[in-house]
């Protein structure tokens, strides 16, 4: 009974764009001895039990009293380890990496999204501030750290610290991140979110329009996009994904006021706004500069288009080889100045979900504004999951050189 009222509230989430981007977040419940959670690689929006994985807790809190190495890489797959032999006899699937921390909270029901809004204050400066004055009860907010055991043992101390001055916490922002929401019924977590949903645009001063803007010169924007994808693709296409390579033009209000200049687009030079946006857009854009096109005195309109597209075809190679250059992988995201944004993926698939989430960088770019404006993951946070996508991306090259 109880699972299938996790499900349904899995999917209530998992269906509503406004919480779920690109099939992220997590959901769990739990009784004495056991914890049931979504299994990672399964979305929300469908959830059923074949996707949920049975943990025991007294083997997940067993893991407490462990000691791991100091090697970020090695403690990380030691306590992996761990976590899959905390499943249930027979369990194959793989937990999220977030179990953890669901197994922390005592609550029965819980349920952990990334949604913009949110993110707007988990990525604003004064996030933290205001988030105690929004929610001054059995809130807590956790600072940036690197996901997997670290995050689970920085909450575990967290609740620890708190216990001593308070109730358990019923929500659990995480900076740069997302939020945790954990109740003892289905209805108690709706009520929450709705709270939380509507305190957060209580305090919006203004909203990102998101109104889809159709190019101001459509040819340029063909050239445009044959060109990234031509300096994108191939070394990537080598790579198999079904589908093949694909590349977007993304335009709406908010970006065609975001890519009007270098200046204004100070808040997406960094996409390093939570883990997601770095392992779905990279950590930052490639840009490209809208140079004034050398013409002959006299020149027809045609004449004018055609030194333009020129001109910013040559300078959108110049930024994508600098980028190559400087971070040994090529940009997902290219942001070409006066025009939009231009996104790539290996594949249609991944395409979307990069799409997805470059979308939502917008958004919580904007709504970071009225929580003290954008606050980006630190450099070495930022460069943890930097670094594991760059080995991945390495990975997948050296296994494609060598077959
Ligand atoms: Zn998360």
């Amino acid at each position: 009974m109880a699972l299938r009222e996790l499900i349904e509230l899995s999917r209530f989430y998992g269906r509503r764009e406004e919480f779920v981007i690109a099939g992220g977040g997590n959901t769990s419940y739990k009784d004495e001895a056991d914890l049931f959670i979504k299994a990672s690689g399964t979305s929300l929006a469908e959830l059923s039990e074949a996707g949920m994985v049975r943990m025991r807790r007294d083997r997940l809190k067993a893991i407490w009293s462990r000691s791991y190495d100091r090697n970020p890489d090695k403690r990380e797959a030691q306590a992996l380890s761990d976590l899959l032999e905390a499943r249930v006899e027979g369990e194959t699937k793989r937990p999220s990496v977030e179990t953890l921390l669901h197994d922390l909270l005592r609550q029965p029901y819980v349920v952990h999204t990334h949604p913009s809004l949110v993110n707007g204050l988990t990525c604003g400066r004064r996030g933290e501030k205001i988030a105690a004055e929004l929610f001054p009860e059995r809130m807590l907010w956790i600072p940036v750290v690197n996901p997997g055991y670290i995050l689970a043992r920085t909450v575990k101390e967290a609740i620890e610290r708190n216990l001593t001055h308070g109730a358990y916490p019923s929500i659990l922002f995480l900076q740069n991140h997302g939020v945790f929401v954990a109740a003892d019924s289905p209805e108690e977590v709706r009520a929450i979110y709705g709270r939380l949903m509507a305190n957060l645009e209580s305090r919006l001063t203004r909203r990102p329009d998101m109104t889809a803007l159709a190019p101001v010169d459509s040819e340029l924007v063909e050239t445009l996009s044959k060109v990234i994808d031509r300096l994108l693709g191939p070394k990537e296409a080598a790579q198999g994904a079904p589908g093949g390579p694909a590349c977007a033009f993304v335009l709406n209000r908010a970006i065609a006021h975001l890519v009007a200049s270098r200046r204004s687009f100070a808040p997406l030079r960094s996409l390093s706004y939570t883990p997601d946006h770095i392992v779905y857009c990279g950590h930052e854009p490639a840009w490209v500069r809208h140079g004034r096109p050398r013409v002959a005195k006299g020149a027809s309109p045609a004449e004018l288009r055609a030194a333009e597209s020129a001109s910013l075809s040559a300078e959108a190679a110049r930024a994508i080889e600098a980028y190559r250059a400087r971070n040994g992988h090529p940009p997902r995201v290219v942001a070409v100045e006066g025009v939009g944004l231009f996104v790539w993926g290996e594949s249609p698939a991944k395409l979307a979900s990069a799409r997805a989430m470059l979308l939502d960088a917008v958004r919580v770019a904007i709504y970071s504004e009225s929580f003290g404006g954008p606050r980006h993951m630190p450099d070495d946070k930022r460069d943890f999951i930097r670094g594991w996508e760059v080995e991945q991306y390495r990975a997948k090259v050296n296994a494609q050189g060598a077959s």
